[in-house]
């Protein structure tokens, strides 16, 4: 059951990315600033790379992991014998949680935001932007929802449908698409829609560091970092230190580089305090 449905993740996840590129072209949101081709070989090429290394380097040892836990019974929903759909439904919703946290500390920690920056450096937003992650922020987010999934007791299946869900609805919240208002009000309430998520690639720190969610909106609710409401049609999308165009070769020495010029990372309530 499971190399099929991790055959069929990688076919629904391609499926995704073709869909979502053609509604982009029908019902784009916004014109692009940069070369759309040169944009996409990087994106592209990051994305193809990191599949293939994660896949041939941590791959089997994550699936092997899995099925130990399942086969010994470790993790909470485990001890509690929640299975089937209600383990599912759990493991949806506490590992997007957990993804949400584990995002604001990429934001918050100035060595993960070097990792993280390269994810924001791009200076147009569309669906090839959700595959654009750097190989060490790719390995280290595997290892943290490894250690996520042992203390919760996700079954494999339930894991392989939320990185299902998971991977959609990165694409989607990317995506350059114009969702018609109504209707876009309406997904909001739920889950993460492009117009929110644009709001987090803003060169804005007070916009950036907001609408840290994947799947479910309801998390930056909770945690007081939901934002909406700002002019789109005005956001700068991208890094001020990056205010043109990168290679391929300077994003991947993005985390290893030098500080940036301007700053390392959106500057925190204490260090406004702090400095000011
Ligand atoms: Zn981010």
């Amino acid at each position: 059951m499971v190399p099929l449905l991790t055959i069929e993740r990688g076919f629904i996840g391609v499926g995704g990315l073709l869909l979502l590129l053609l509604l982009e072209l029908v019902w784009p949101f916004r014109r692009p600033v940069e070369s759309r081709r040169r944009r996409y070989a990087i994106n592209f090429f990051i994305a193809g790379s990191n599949a293939l290394l994660l896949s041939a380097l941590l791959g089997g040892m994550i699936v092997a992991l899995y099925h130990v836990y399942e086969l010994h019974r470790i993790g909470l929903l485990h001890w509690l014998g929640i299975r089937d759909w209600w383990n599912v439904l759990a493991t949806v919703i506490v590992l997007d949680g957990a993804t949400y946290w584990w995002h604001r500390a990429y934001h918050g920690l100035p060595l993960m935001w070097r990792m993280h920056r390269v994810h924001h450096s791009d200076r147009d937003l569309d669906v090839t932007t959700a595959g654009r992650f750097h190989l060490t922020e790719m390995v280290l987010s595997a290892i943290f929802r490894l250690w996520v999934i042992a203390f919760l007791g996700a079954q494999v299946a339930s894991i392989v449908i939320f990185e299902i869900v998971f991977g959609l609805l990165n694409q989607l919240e990317h995506a350059n698409l114009r969702i018609p208002e109504p209707l876009e009000t309406w997904l909001r309430w739920i889950i993460v829609t492009p117009d929110m998520h644009r709001i987090h690639h803003s060169q804005a720190s007070e916009e950036t560091n907001a609408n840290y969610a994947t799947i479910f909106s309801f998390w930056d609710r909770l945690f007081g970092t939901y934002r909406f409401g700002v002019e789109q049609r005005h956001l700068v999308i991208g890094l001020p230190e990056y205010p043109r165009s990168v290679t391929f070769t300077r994003v991947l020495a993005m985390p290893f580089g030098l500080p940036c010029a301007v700053m390392q990372h959106p500057p925190t309530q204490a260090a406004l305090q702090r400095d000011g």
